[in-house]
């Protein structure tokens, strides 16, 4: 027996935690399958961009995602596209938020569809959403699951039609509203649905809706002409792609008194079995204290963040420094100081990379921020503890690179290789036209043109640099990585 092998510390043995809202406390993460979870989130209604709100909810799930993924799950994950049945608003009466869209931009539903489905997609590539076990089906191509679906909910006998379409009876399921409450439910959903004349119970809504002879999406069914309802699309895709029964489930807080309650009543219904174990829910971020809303005229793009010289990972930073389940504010200000840490953050973590020279120490402080992040998405305190570590020069580099390499692991900053900026770049190296915005700043400054040379500053700004004067004319360093310059 003697000697024993030293045994090589665990990565971490530490439990994995989360705040499910079903259970309306934290519970411990035991999936359904060892060694897989299985996650599906909301996704984005594709008429139109996606502003920093809705980036947060995508953000949540690729945090959780990362922390699985890390402790060893293989996770496989949907985020649904909705490119059909979503009205302006959570019920069912209103107009339909793809129609919105084609009048807006004057194309077809289908290409509205497609031009926000593809911003979105490269939206959450700049904020490094890990995306390699993520399917993105479309409602529009589960149509006739969804109405398989509606069947069966039909043949159960938990459907009624009247003539605007076929719709759930609330009534004759107890459990209605078991998410969060079914106090909450009738507090928040009466105040926000309508009854509408045809709808025998305040919660009953639409399962599938005849289509009114305006309509640009149109499907035969056996109740005629029509279009899904928007709940059915996530039963029935989460169904058809990852089973009766998956682990979690995400989404805004938003969604829970309406949607995510009528998505329980529809799967659990139509497939006998719950619906996920684990329902997990992000806060909303306001702006400057109020709501985000188009009516106020104060939605974000991330595009907006790129235009004023900050970097699209500042966003994320942004987000991982308070917890995912606090409503949170958004300022310019905010971002901006989140912007100026990470480059900072950048910088160190360039240092320890090269000091370490490949060779990283497992330590105490790798495996609590590996607890922190398993302990209910902490990530303020795990970036705090990394800061700490990566500060304090009594820490070897091996540690340091240990550290660096688990949170970038979980937190997606880009530690391991950050990009290149705040390292000047000479002018000789820099794009022609940028080249000669800076030829042209150097010149005005020359003749005292002060308001053209802060013109042609702005200018640069905007191309993702910043910009300075040295000694010999103006120096410019990249606030935006190269392929967003
Ligand atoms: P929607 O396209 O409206 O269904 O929204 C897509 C996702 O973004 C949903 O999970 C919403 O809950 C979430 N969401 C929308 N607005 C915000 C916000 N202001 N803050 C956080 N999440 C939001
Ligand atoms: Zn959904």
């Amino acid at each position: 027996m003697w000697p024993f092998k030293k045994a090589k510390p665990a990565v971490s043995a530490a439990p994995i935690f989360f705040t499910n809202t079903l259970s309306g406390k934290k519970d411990l993460y035991v999936s359904i399958k060892p060694g897989v979870a299985t996650m599906y989130s909301c996704g984005p209604t594709v008429y139109g961009p996606q502003h920093i709100g809705n980036l947060r909810a995508a953000l949540f799930a690729d945090v959780i995602a990362r922390v699985l993924k890390a402790g060893g799950f293989h996770v496989r994950r949907v985020i649904n596209i909705t490119d059909v049945g979503h009205m302006v608003g959570d019920g069912d009466e209103g107009e339909d938020k793809l129609a919105v869209g084609a009048a807006r931009d004057k194309l077809t539903p289908k290409d509205v569809a497609d031009r926000y489905t593809k911003q979105y997609l490269e939206d959450i590539r700049l904020l490094n959403l890990d995306t390699t076990d993520i399917l993105f089906p479309r409602a529009t191509e589960y149509i006739a699951e969804q109405i398989a679906m509606i069947k069966t909910l039909e043949e159960k006998g938990f459907t009624y039609r009247t003539t605007d379409g076929v719709y759930f009876d609330t009534s004759k399921y107890p459990n209605y509203g078991k998410l969060g409450g079914v106090a909450e439910v009738k507090l928040i959903g009466g105040a926000r649905i309508k009854v509408e004349d045809t709808k025998r119970n305040l919660h009953d809504f639409a399962l599938w809706r005849t289509a009114k002879p305006a309509d640009l999406q149109q499907w035969a069914s056996p109740w005629g002409k029509g279009n899904p309802g928007w709940h059915i699309e996530c039963s029935a895709m989460i169904r058809t792609i990852l089973g009766t029964e998956i682990d979690i489930h995400t989404g805004g807080m938003d969604h829970i008194p309406v949607h995510h309650n009528n998505e329980i009543a529809q799967s659990e219904v139509a497939n006998g079995r719950p619906l996920a174990r684990y329902w997990l829910h992000e806060a909303f971020i306001n702006i400057e204290g109020e709501k985000i809303s188009k009516s106020l005229g104060n939605e974000i793009l991330l595009s907006d963040i790129s235009a004023r010289g900050l970097h699209p990972l500042s966003l994320r930073y942004f987000y991982l420094q308070a917890s995912f389940r606090s409503p949170v504010n958004f300022s310019w200000q905010s971002l901006t100081a989140a912007n100026e840490a990470l480059t900072r953050l950048w910088k160190i973590a360039r240092e320890t990379v090269k000091q370490a020279k490949g060779k990283s120490i497992y330590s105490d402080q790798e495996r609590t921020v590996i607890a922190l992040m398993r302990d209910d998405l902490s990530t303020a305190a795990a970036l705090a503890l990394l800061w700490e570590t990566l500060r304090d020069e009594e820490t070897s580099p091996g540690v340091r690179l240990g550290v660096l390499t688990a949170a970038e692991a979980v937190l997606g900053l880009d530690l391991l290789s950050p990009p290149d900026v705040d390292v000047a770049i000479e002018t000789k190296d820099l794009p022609n036209d940028v080249q000669l915005l800076i030829l042209k700043r150097d010149e005005a400054r020359e003749v005292k043109e002060y308001a053209v040379s802060d013109e042609l500053r702005a200018e640069l700004e905007t191309r993702g640099y910043r910009v300075d004067d040295g000694p010999s004319g103006t120096i410019v360093t990249p606030t935006l990585p190269s392929y967003n310059r």
